[in-house]
């Protein structure tokens, strides 16, 4: 489990991401770096503006700035719904567990899911962005099973 995240620590990855540090977004990064797994993008509303008044529009539109500017990763699941959760770099694209019993989705952080870069090269695909998912049951699920 990932702990919360401070406004000091969402103020730095800001700076880092050469974006200025406005309440809003340092409020929006909080709700998203706050939780372990990706959040949707009603569930960050509901997060941000039980502290603060912050319209509908404006924290969208600070998520697709953090997204543009590699601070949060987006994860487009087709029945136009979106997850965000956070980048622990630039670089981070991690994997996503996404339990088909539940819905729930949960951020992987390990690096030794098997992506053959050579075999990429030699097909000379220019990989601009990765988005794995594996399925199956949660935790959770697996001992309700019990
Ligand atoms: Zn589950
Ligand atoms: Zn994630």
């Amino acid at each position: 489990m990932k702990a919360r995240m401070s406004s000091k620590t969402a103020e730095h990855r800001l700076a880092a991401a050469g974006l200025e540090a406005t309440d809003h977004r340092v409020r929006v990064l909080m709700a998203v770096g706050g939780t372990p797994y990706p959040s949707s993008a009603p569930e960050i509303l509901d997060a941000v503006r039980a502290k603060s008044d912050i319209n509908r529009v404006t924290v969208y539109r600070i998520l697709d700035l953090l997204v543009e500017h590699e601070v949060l990763n987006r994860l487009d699941l087709g029945d136009k719904s979106r997850r965000f959760c956070l980048r622990e770099d630039h670089d981070d694209e991690h994997p996503h567990f996404h339990c088909t019993r539940c819905d729930r989705y949960l951020c992987l952080h390990c690096d030794t899911l098997p992506l053959d870069q050579k075999a990429l090269e030699a097909l000379s695909l220019d990989v601009r962005h990765v988005d794995i998912r594996l399925e199956g049951i949660c935790p959770a699920c697996r001992k309700n099973d019990d």
